[in-house]
């Protein structure tokens, strides 16, 4: 069974497609500039060289005509035929209270979806543009919508429940959601294997950082905490956005630094994390270097990083009453030994020992805990893609 994973932003579209038998990736690529001047493919067949396709694309229907051109064409492709495609798994940021795990698209289901975009107005609408142009091209492939979100609908209610009026919630639904769950499922089943226990018997911490960061606590295989909430604001600092502030900063910037609240949702999440602070970027790599030559406020915003992970790390401890593992993931946590040592420094009292040789490792599964460390640490790839083709694969196969 072949599976094409789709993620689609407002002007762009990244896609893998997965063979299931082995679960071996036989391409991926990226389309960018959607809708604007300049649009272009970047396909990578597995094993080939990639191929750069500058081609008009007015919508996201152009955008998949061109993928599927791509994947079937003579040279660069990786199948004969459209048919090949059993499923569609699509990434879908917000499934609201409705959806705890993917689930078969029809059309209610798409009506529930355009319920969502309103808590999501920046990432689920594309979503839908995507899974609608795959129907229009496809329409006898089954898709299949796997949410961020659905993970982290195991919280227990005093976790997702915000202190403001009940009825807020009731009217607008105004709770923690969270966000990454597909990553956060994905390292944590990885981190039970190699506790060499059963998930449902574990306590583990798993920390996503990448552009955009969050904490989850898993216990015994569930989501009990995450650190981002309502939006994928909350929580971490990230590369552009403050995450976890005083509240009450939204009103104070309105009020006397005469903002709209556009405006302060622009400074809150694209021009603060280590972007605002250091000044620098909001690449972690730039920030790294600028601190390694002396840069004082590239250094301050990296240690505002690593003490708001190490923070959420104490508390999810705290929450679950213990910790077997910690996990890093995504582009900072798998290549940054750096921010691995950092986040874990003075977690001693926990019994989180960090092997200094064994974290200078990138990208590749690695337990960089000391032999005694109590609690192991891992540096686990994250693979949302294949997490999204296996959900697709056990929902068509149902
Ligand atoms: P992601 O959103 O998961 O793709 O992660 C992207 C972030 O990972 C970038 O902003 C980089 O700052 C960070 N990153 C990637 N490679 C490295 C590296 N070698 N060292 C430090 N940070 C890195």
């Amino acid at each position: 069974m072949k599976i094409l994973v789709v993620n689609c932003g407002s002007s762009s579209l990244k896609y893998q497609l997965i063979n299931m038998e082995n679960e071996s990736l036989l391409a991926k690529g990226l389309v960018e500039r959607i809708g604007i001047e300049g649009s272009v493919l970047t396909h990578k067949p597995e094993g080939k060289d990639k191929v750069v396709i500058e081609h008009p694309m007015k919508d996201h229907k152009d955008a998949i005509k061109l993928v599927l051109d791509a994947l079937t064409d003579k040279n660069h492709g990786v199948i004969s035929d459209m048919s090949e495609i059993s499923a569609v798994g699509h990434r879908v940021v917000h499934g609201g209270e409705k959806y705890s795990s993917s689930i078969l698209i029809d059309d209610d289901i798409m009506k529930v979806l355009e319920e969502c975009s309103r808590l999501a107005p920046l990432h689920n609408p594309p979503n839908l543009i995507g899974i609608n142009a795959c129907k229009a091209l496809m329409p006898n492939t089954p898709m299949v919508a796997v949410f961020d979100t659905a993970f982290h609908q195991s919280m227990p209610d005093y976790a997702y429940m915000y202190a403001l009026p009940y009825e807020l919630y009731e009217k607008y639904g105004i709770r923690r959601y969270g966000f990454h769950g597909t990553s956060h499922r994905y390292v944590s089943k990885i981190a039970a294997e190699q506790l060499g226990k059963d998930i449902k018997d574990c306590k583990i911490i798993t920390c996503h950082l990448g552009n955009g960061a969050s904490v989850a606590a898993v216990l015994n295989g569930k989501s009990v905490d995450t650190s981002m909430g309502f939006t994928p604001l909350e929580g971490l600092v990230m590369g552009t956005r403050c995450g976890d502030i005083d509240p009450a900063i939204v009103t104070f910037l309105q009020d006397e630094a005469n903002l709209s609240s556009k405006e302060v949702n622009n400074v809150m999440n694209k021009k603060s994390g280590v972007l605002g602070l250091s000044g620098v970027s909001s690449d972690f790599r730039d920030v790294e270097d600028a601190a390694a030559k002396g840069n004082k406020k590239a250094k301050l915003a990296l240690d505002v990083f690593y003490y708001r992970v190490k923070k959420y790390i104490g508390a999810y401890a705290a929450a679950m009453g213990g910790v077997d593992a910690i996990v890093f993931t995504a582009g900072l946590g798998e290549n940054s030994p750096e921010a691995r040592y950092e986040t874990c420094k003075g977690l001693e009292f926990l019994g989180v020992k960090i092997d200094e040789e064994k974290n200078k490792v990138r990208g590749k599964l690695t337990e960089v805990s000391t032999a005694d460390s109590k609690v192991k640490v891992y540096l686990i790839p994250t693979n949302e893609e294949l997490m999204i083709a296996r959900d697709t694969m056990d929902i068509v196969r149902k």
